[in-house]
């Protein structure tokens, strides 16, 4: 029996509900592997069930391992086949589904008690297991690649957009299925735009460039970022670049089970502002990744959560300057029982091209 399935009974029934159903495609995709695009898990007391349309029954079976298949026609449609299961208070998400979702299946569900999920979903998802960790560690390694790549090609002259052309074909070329988010190239001023997306600015000597990018690879997300200097760097862009990776590298020495999101922003927040920057730090310190970019836990000023092991998350301090630019440096990491692991290898000292 799969665990994460057995995790999320478990939840269930903690909550007073005896099912659920799943349909947010990376919900979907954890509770039973389905990597298409259209279905619903359903899950009840003593059933797991996969419900999915003509185009997608093969794939079910291929990929939905412990699960019984069922197909909904315009005849059996997914309100009648929940109407025919012995359930009464069925889980639904409340984060995903959309009015219009919601009114209909009030509207056509017998006796059914729709209730929200809330967060149960993202609170076992934080937690990654081995295989997991795994899908995550490959994706971050085709980041690492990419970027030793993209620093043998960026030079002045060449534009923003180009440069995220190219981060996006070489990770896929690694065999990355796409991009986790928009490509992030933010050069000279546009880099104190923390989510500066490529222009067409043409890069120029002197500039900083804010690289920050991920790929998918089987379902699960890398997330880096790294900052370089086109040319010669002055002292102002090592004084800002060395505060950021000081406060980023404090962070790691002191990531390890037990600590809130909230500890670890400070960490990194706190070095920045005894230099003088903590007004120029305007976003957390992290997030969690998996099948999506942004998950739980939070590490920011609000981070309420506690870091477990196997918490796969970001280190991400930045400072932006208007008019100046900015340096933000990121790696993924996975909180281990003792400390953490970097699975970003990529180099940190300050780059000159
Ligand atoms: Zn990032
Ligand atoms: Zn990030």
């Amino acid at each position: 029996m799969d665990i994460k399935v057995e995790k999320f009974r478990k939840s269930l029934k903690e909550k007073g509900l005896d099912s659920a159903i799943v349909f947010k495609p990376e919900n979907r995709r954890y509770l039973s592997k389905f990597s298409g695009s259209s279905g619903y898990v359903v899950i009840t007391e003593d059933k797991n069930i996969f419900i999915t349309d003509f185009r997608y029954v093969q794939q079910a079976f291929d990929e939905c391992k412990g699960f019984e298949i069922i197909q909904h026609t315009n005849d059996k449609t997914i309100y009648d086949i929940l109407n025919g299961l012995c359930i009464n208070k069925l889980g639904f998400e409340d984060e995903f589904v959309t009015v219009s979702q919601y009114n209909e299946f009030i509207e056509k569900l017998n006796d059914i008690h729709f209730t929200p999920l809330k967060d149960t979903l993202n609170r076992l998802r934080a937690i990654k297991d081995e295989d997991e960790i795994d899908e995550i560690r490959k994706a971050a390694h085709i980041a690492d690649k990419t970027f030793e790549y993209i620093c043998s090609i960026l030079k002045a002259g060449i534009t923003e957009w180009e440069v995220a052309l190219e981060i996006e074909n070489f990770m896929k070329k690694k065999g990355a299925a796409g991009t986790a988010f928009k490509s992030i190239v933010a050069s000279g001023k546009r880099a104190s735009l923390p989510h500066g997306v490529a222009s067409h600015k043409v890069i120029e000597e002197g500039d900083f460039v804010t690289l920050d990018f991920g790929c998918i690879y089987n379902g699960y997300c890398s997330d880096m970022t790294r900052t370089v200097v086109i040319g010669k760097a002055t002292d102002r862009q090592k004084e800002i670049y060395n505060i950021v990776l000081e406060a980023q590298e404090a962070v790691l020495g002191f990531i390890k089970p037990g600590i809130t999101g909230y500890d670890a922003d400070k960490i990194a927040r706190d070095i920045i502002k005894a230099k003088g920057y903590g007004d120029y730090f305007g976003h957390g310190l992290g997030h969690g990744v998996g099948l999506e970019v942004h998950e739980l836990p939070k590490l920011s000023p609000l981070g309420k959560d506690t870091l477990q092991a196997n918490m796969v998350v970001t280190d991400e301090p930045g400072i932006y300057l208007p008019d100046f630019g900015g340096v933000r440096i990121e790696d993924l990491i996975v909180v281990t029982e003792n400390g953490c692991e970097v699975l970003s290898k990529s180099p940190k000292h300050l780059i000159e091209l």
